[in-house]
């Protein structure tokens, strides 16, 4: 380890931090124990049952113990490690949506996008893999965000045609959030939407925003896109949300993100009854 005494303690764990990062993502490392992929269901409004599942990715670090991706995929991105990081949470979808699917459930699986992914070739070459193999591509679904496209437009615009061309799903994450621009959503080769959870969260109390979740999902819906609404945590949200139009919801009213034995034990149980 480096020690410099002049640096706080903070800058100190953040170079432990990225120290980690290169040895745990450092190609041909052992598909350590320490980054581990949840996933969290997605519900159907309209049937109650579950259709989908997002990757979400684990640090367990051994001194630190459960490092929240907000805290590290910053500095997995300027590490320039992306690539490397997507590939195993691509790879760990597959492997667990192929399961769920041996199992009776035919579900897709969800997996984010950086902006540095949608900029490198090596993403596509980590797709064609997935085509090679079992998993039907229109199961697979990428999500990426507004502001994600804006690192360079055109690039980032060519890479999510190739994605679309080679039968995969694409997703608009956290919408609302960015500059949303009405020309995304016609140029995109999207078929979902999530409205993010800040509208969710406000549906109930702000006529304004329950007015725009209602335009969103119209507008969604007239371009043939599905919706999928964020962080929904009580009864009363998805109900309104139901009554809107909403195709479906993901929340911890279902269920927080869970690791792979507890997903797939959650999925037993709930279509068990
Ligand atoms: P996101 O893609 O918007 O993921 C949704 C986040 O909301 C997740 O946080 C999830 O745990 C949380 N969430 C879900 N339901 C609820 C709810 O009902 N209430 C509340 N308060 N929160 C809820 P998480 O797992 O901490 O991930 C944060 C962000 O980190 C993600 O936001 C995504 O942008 C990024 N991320 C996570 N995994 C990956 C990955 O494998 N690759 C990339 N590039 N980014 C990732
Ligand atoms: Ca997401
Ligand atoms: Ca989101
Ligand atoms: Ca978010």
């Amino acid at each position: 380890g480096v020690y410099d005494p002049g640096l706080d303690a903070r800058a100190q764990q953040q170079m432990q931090l990225v120290e980690d990062l290169h040895r745990l993502l450092a190609p041909g490392s052992p598909s350590a124990e320490e980054l581990q992929v949840y996933f969290q269901p997605q519900v159907s409004l309209g049937t109650n049952t579950v259709i989908g599942a997002e990757a979400l990715v684990r640090w367990h670090h051994p001194r630190l113990g459960v490092v929240e991706p907000l805290r590290f995929i910053d500095l997995v991105e300027q590490n320039g490690l992306m690539s490397r990081l997507t590939a195993r949470v691509v790879h760990e979808a597959v492997a667990q949506c192929l399961r769920w699917q041996r199992a009776g459930h035919d579900l897709r699986v969800s997996v984010n996008l950086s902006a540095g992914c949608l900029v490198q070739p090596d993403l596509l070459e980590v797709l064609d893999d997935v085509l090679a193999g079992e998993l039907p591509p229109q199961r697979m679904v990428l999500e990426m965000t507004e502001t994600s496209l804006m690192l360079d437009p055109e690039v980032s615009m060519r890479t999510m045609r190739a994605i679309a061309d080679r039968g995969f799903a694409i997703s608009i994450d956290d919408y609302g959030t960015g500059y949303s621009s009405l020309s995304y959503l016609n140029d995109l080769p999207a078929c979902e939407l999530k409205i993010d959870r800040s509208f969710v969260r406000r549906l109930l109390d702000d006529e304004r925003t329950r007015d725009i979740v209602i335009g969103t999902i119209e507008l969604a819906h007239r371009l043939g896109m599905r919706i999928v609404a964020e962080g929904v945590e009580d009864q009363d949200t998805l109900q309104a949300l139901h009554e809107i139009g909403c195709d479906e919801a993901q929340g911890y009213l279902h269920s927080r993100p869970l690791p792979l034995e507890q997903f797939a034990a959650w999925l037993e149980r709930r279509t068990t009854g």
